[in-house]
């Protein structure tokens, strides 16, 4: 028989019987962020940075420029836009009064906003079209989930002033080179024309009176669309309603000649660029403003979990007159970027890690300390990968750091180098040290870089001269190692030199 547990040792207060409590923790609980709102950790940062930049050069080799639109906006900017009824209108909007009044909102998109921007600044006096582009987070009350947040960024062009099927093609074609460009081709472009509002009209009778005997089948949402947004139905993703997709009548259908001819166009023009696409009858992306070519970009099948768009865009052709302004047509994308990165990370792509620092400056002492701070600045100013950690006084941490950061030489400033005028240069690779003068500090460094940074073959004790130097006599076996370890280790010159325990060797070399 298995001998029973001992029992839990009971902890005792100093009256007996009564158990000891965890502390009782007092004051506010300690702040977390909101529900699907997120920290972007600096472990983060490289491959937002990665993706930041491809898509600045992305957009400026299409001839782009930059847009800003705020954040907030007055909450009708966005409901005139995306129409009373888009699911971003009714249940998505980050939107309050202020305490002046105002009703506004926090963007869910940004194309009202650079439309608002368009119009308000007379945009359209500059040559057209106007290419502006744009990046930054967006927010809307959606569900969290993996890859849905309440705030998330977008990255986007818009091209306004243009109706030419050209651009359509170039816009879903700049999208396919994004991704090509990050590594996470092949996708999916989905393809579709939605017609002009005259063609859509006819279409939303026709699709009305298909679903009308379906009804009771359909799924609550659908039910409201059926009345109030009809073509939002062919993209309900409830099992129920899909069934019904199939044999609905198809908008490509009903388009007229006109955008029929449109639609053609751009479509030539994507075989032309060897773009591939799907024709997908049945996307129509969720707002009222799109007219005639909609595209949606989607991993593909074989993606793990590839349920949301990476993103979409289309023509939008009556959304500046809907706001007031002169009708001008008008075309743009959005990418979303923390999608983007979810599927870089899916596919184990990863940026190339940052070039490691040229030279680590290093410090003994709060002389040294003052004239390594003027070096640092001197040597990031000239152009130097360079990098320090001033917080250390111990010089044998500052150079397990450097070592870390795989820099290729150590500038090592202590007392006795202030009161000289010179420095010690150690490269990283070998652990050679010389001395140079202070002044000589970026040429040396500069031609040891281009060099290939190759550490000078030296003899035991003597450093090379340095161009134009008489050679000196190299500290000895206290030369500060880069990985301090108390053992022998041989240095790239050939000499035996000891690795330090302590600071007190490091220093001693200096
Ligand atoms: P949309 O114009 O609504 O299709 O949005 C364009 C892209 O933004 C989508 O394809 C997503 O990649 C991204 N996006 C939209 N909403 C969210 C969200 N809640 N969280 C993360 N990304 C989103």
């Amino acid at each position: 028989m298995a001998s029973p547990k001992p029992a839990a040792k009971p902890v005792f207060t100093s009256k007996p019987g009564a158990a000891v409590l965890p502390p009782v923790r007092t004051g506010p609980p300690t702040p977390r962020s909101l529900r699907g709102f997120r920290d972007l950790l600096p472990a983060d940062q490289l491959v937002w940075r990665h993706v930041r930049q491809v898509a600045d050069e992305l957009a400026t080799g299409y001839g782009f420029g930059w847009i800003d639109p705020p954040v907030l906006e007055d909450v009708a900017l966005f409901s005139r836009a995306a129409g009373r009824h888009s699911d971003i209108v009714t249940k998505e909007m980050f939107s309050f009064t202020d305490t002046g009044g105002e009703n506004v909102a926090l963007r869910p998109e940004f194309t009202p906003g650079v439309v608002r921007a368009y119009i308000e600044h007379g945009l359209l006096n500059n040559p057209q079209p106007i290419r502006v582009a744009y990046w930054g987070p967006a927010f809307r009350r959606e569900r969290p989930q993996h890859g849905r947040y309440r705030q998330f960024t977008q990255f986007g062009v818009e091209v306004i002033g243009s109706g030419a099927a050209v651009v359509d093609a170039q816009l879903v074609a700049m999208f396919y080179h994004l991704c090509e460009q990050l590594g996470i081709a092949p996708v999916s472009i989905q393809l579709n024309s939605l017609g002009c509002a005259t063609c859509r009209a006819e279409y939303r009778t026709e699709l009305v009176n298909y679903y009308k005997p379906k009804r009771r089948y359909l799924c609550e949402d659908c039910k409201k669309r059926l009345s109030k947004n009809p073509l939002r139905l062919l993209d309900c993703k409830n099992a129920n309603c899909q069934q019904h997709i199939a044999g609905a009548p198809q908008l490509l259908d009903w388009v007229d000649d006109a955008c029929k001819k449109h639609f053609m166009a751009v479509v030539e023009y994507l075989d032309g660029m060897e773009i591939p696409y799907v024709l997908n009858p049945y996307l129509v992306r969720g707002l009222d403003y799109y007219t005639r070519t909609v595209f949606e970009v989607w991993p593909t099948a074989d993606a793990a979990g590839s349920t949301a768009a990476l993103g979409g865009g289309g023509r939008y052709d009556d959304l500046l007159g809907l706001m007031g302004g002169n009708p001008t047509p008008a075309a743009g994308f959005a990418v979303g970027i923390d999608r983007l990165i979810l599927r870089l990370k899916e596919m184990n792509v990863s940026p190339a890690a940052p070039k490691a620092p040229d030279v680590f400056v290093a410090q003994i002492g709060e002389q040294a300390k003052i004239k390594a701070l003027k070096l640092f600045e001197r040597l990031r100013r000239e152009g130097f990968a360079v990098s320090e950690n001033f917080s250390k006084d111990s010089l044998k941490a500052q150079l397990e750091i450097a070592n870390k950061q795989h820099a290729r030489y150590a500038i090592i400033i202590g007392q006795k180098e202030v009161l000289d005028g010179t420095v010690l240069i150690r490269d990283m690779d070998g652990g050679v040290q010389e001395i140079i003068g202070y002044d000589k500090i970026s040429g040396d460094l500069e031609r040891k870089l281009k060099n290939g940074a190759a550490s000078p073959i030296i003899e035991e004790g003597a450093v090379a001269p340095v161009e134009g130097e008489t050679p000196v006599t190299a500290p000895e076996a206290e030369a500060p190692q880069p990985k301090p370890s108390g053992k022998k280790q041989r240095s790239s010159s050939g000499s035996q030199l000891s690795l330090p325990d302590s600071d007190e060797n490091l220093v001693e070399g200096i």
